[in-house]
């Protein structure tokens, strides 16, 4: 494809989670006419999983997922930020490792003229989500989902009928993101120490650094990763999780037409309100 042949390209961002690749699906078996390019913008602090899936999705597509690597890396961009880690408050890392990368890509095609049409991964039972809104003119976003009314049965149905299924790591943890992405929740934490406990280590040295030089954030809300991998604490942890899943099963109504239509993931347990719409789609 020459630059003189292109008008409008049509771009779908895989973040490794399980929506962004539900709608890979969604678009490559309702839309094969349409020559999508999927990326997928990695700050080099992903679980293995996550490359696994994505090599996974490029054999159920066929074509390859572009990486988008940022031009300078976590290390680079925290001592910029004085040591302080990214929290809810300050989300430096989505902005310089995720938005920024694709930013760049796209950037030479948009100040051209041509029209990028950018797919995105919000559900329909999600649809009020704010923030997708295109500050460029030729830049267009477009909810799939939405527009088509698929919840989060109908992906995660779709994606068990299309022999993909879901990212390994759904089994402890249900987004993907960062190792030590500050959303997860607590006993996210616990089981990242389980079944990575090198990844858990590294966001330990991360979060000393970052106390020693005053930062006012911790990886976890209150505590330390040192204070939260105390075995009475982890018990509590442990003990406090079951207790809501224990409260979320009492008050759950099943569908009887659907009885898949209440999947319990993270999201249902915790709310899904802290979340970063780039990296946990
Ligand atoms: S996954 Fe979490 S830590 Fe990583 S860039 Fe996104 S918001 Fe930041």
């Amino acid at each position: 494809m020459t630059d003189e042949l292109v008008y409008e390209r049509h771009v779908l961002g895989l973040s490794g989670g399980r929506d962004s690749a539900a709608l890979a699906v969604y678009m490559r078996q309702n839309f094969p006419e349409l020559d999508v390019e999927y990326f997928f913008t990695d700050t080099g602090k992903e679980l293995p999983e996550v490359y696994e899936y994505l090599g996974r999705l490029e054999g159920f597509l066929g074509r390859p997922i572009t990486r988008l690597n940022p031009d300078r890396d976590f290390d680079f961009w925290l001592k910029q930020y004085n040591n302080f880690l990214p929290s809810p408050q300050t989300r430096w890392c989505t902005r310089q490792l995720k938005i920024r990368p694709f930013e760049q890509w796209v950037k030479p095609d948009l100040d051209k003229g041509i029209t990028i049409n950018s797919y995105v991964a919000i559900r329909a039972d999600e649809a009020s989500r704010g923030g997708m809104v295109s500050k460029q003119r030729n830049l267009h976003v477009h909810l799939p989902f939405v527009e088509h009314g698929l919840d989060k049965a109908a992906i995660v149905e779709l994606l068990e009928a299309s022999g993909l299924g879901l990212p390994s790591y759904y089994r402890w943890r249900s987004r993907s993101g960062c190792t030590f992405c500050f959303y997860q929740q607590k006993i996210e934490w616990v089981r990242l120490k389980q079944e990575h406990p090198e990844a858990y280590e590294e966001a330990k040295r991360y979060e000393k650094e970052a106390l020693a030089n005053h930062s006012p954030f911790t990886w976890s809300q209150g505590e330390s990763l040192s204070e939260l991998e105390q075995p009475k604490r982890i018990a509590q942890i442990r003990e406090n999780h079951k207790k809501r899943l224990e409260r979320l099963a009492k008050n759950r109504v099943e569908n009887p037409l659907n009885p898949n239509s209440e999947l319990v993931d993270m999201d249902d347990v915790y709310g899904s309100e802290k979340m970063c719409l780039a990296c946990h789609k």
